[in-house]
Formats: structure tokens, C-alpha cells, sequence
């Protein structure tokens, strides 16, 4: 199995529901700072890709730079970005942290702290491959039965939602096969675990 594929499989159902369903954005949305914003944002999905390297083959996945020394771009990514736009034309970046529950948080490294920084840096310096947004907000998803383990690092995040909070989301009533693919996909993982 390749390197980091089991966290891609935890990671990709969410980033798919985010860019097909705009209800299940909302829900997200709606758990953090930008709530007021939920209903209606759009996500930049098409111009977060056309800003990457061709060698990046989606919008969201795996967003870093070394170009910037600070504390939470040295050494350090972002597993999942999500970048959009409020109907006001504000522009705002969801700096995901996807932990699979087999992961854990490595020992000499700030990496749930550098969640913070570098979303605060990225508003003002954003790379080069990463579109220009004014604000920024940081979220945790992972599995609720590590929550216990993770404690010391949940309050460096903005919000925390787990796989079980997605599998059990109510809104797939009329959903597309598609659209229901990331609560669906978590049942069957969770069942898995
Ligand atoms: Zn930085």
C-alpha cells in the first residue's frame, strides 16, 4: 500500500462531499468561524487546481511550502485546503488536519499547533501555488474513538468533526449516490475498525 493512502482514504470522501454537496458544505461550515457565511459559499476548487504544479492531481490534498521559515510553514502541511468564496466576495481557507485512527501525533514536531500559524501566515503571504484569502479557520477530523489520545491537541483547532460525525450526518435524504459517498464511505470504514 503506498505511503500515506490510508489517511488519502480518510481524507478524499470528505474533500469530494465538500466540492458536490453544497448541503454537506454547509454543515461544515456551519462548525466553524465562518458560519455566518455557510449557506451560500462557493467553493474555489477550479482555481485552487489551476494554481498548483501539474504534478498536483487535486485541488485539496497536501498544500505546504518551504519558502516561508515561520513556525508553521517550516517543515510542516496542511493535509486538506479548502479555499472559498462568501456571496460578499470575502475570501476564506479551511486548513484541514486529517489524523486516520490508526495515526497519531508525532512526538517532536508542533504539528497541531502549526495548524494556526501558518493558516494566520498564509492570509497575509499565501504560496505561490495557494489563491489569496483574508481569513482562515482550522478544523480536525478524525476518529471519535481517539479523541481521549488527541485531547492535548484538540484546542489548537478551531473545530474538531470526527468520521462518526460524518457517517451519522442526516442530510442525504434526495442525494445522489455521489453526494452521499462521504458519510457512506465512513460507515464502512468505521464498520472496518
Ligand atoms: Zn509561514
Amino acid at each position: 500500500m503506498l505511503y500515506g493512502s490510508i489517511e488519502h482514504a480518510h481524507a478524499e470522501p470528505f474533500a469530494e462531499a465538500i466540492a458536490r454537496n453544497a448541503a454537506f458544505r454547509a454543515w461544515v461550515l456551519r462548525q466553524t468561524k465562518f458560519k455566518q457565511f455557510a449557506d451560500g459559499a462557493r467553493l474555489l476548487d477550479e482555481e485552487m487546481k489551476a494554481k498548483r504544479s501539474r504534478f498536483s492531481t487535486t485541488w485539496w490534498r497536501s498544500h505546504y511550502t518551504e519558502a516561508c521559515r515561520c513556525e508553521g510553514c517550516s517543515g510542516q502541511e496542511t493535509d486538506l485546503l479548502a479555499v472559498f468564496e462568501a456571496q460578499a466576495g470575502l475570501r476564506f481557507a479551511l486548513h484541514v488536519e486529517v489524523k486516520q485512527p490508526r495515526d497519531r501525533f508525532p512526538a517532536h514536531k508542533n504539528q497541531a499547533g502549526s495548524y494556526a500559524s501558518r493558516a494566520a501566515c498564509w492570509t497575509t503571504s499565501p504560496p505561490k501555488s495557494v489563491i489569496r484569502h483574508s481569513n482562515a479557520a482550522t478544523l480536525f477530523l478524525c476518529s471519535r474513538t481517539k479523541l481521549a489520545k488527541y485531547k492535548p491537541h484538540l484546542s489548537r483547532f478551531g473545530s474538531v468533526i470526527t468520521f462518526e460525525d460524518v457517517a451519522g450526518w442526516n442530510g442525504l435524504s434526495g442525494l445522489s449516490d455521489t453526494d452521499q459517498s462521504a458519510p457512506k464511505r465512513y460507515r464502512q470504514g468505521i464498520a472496518r475498525q
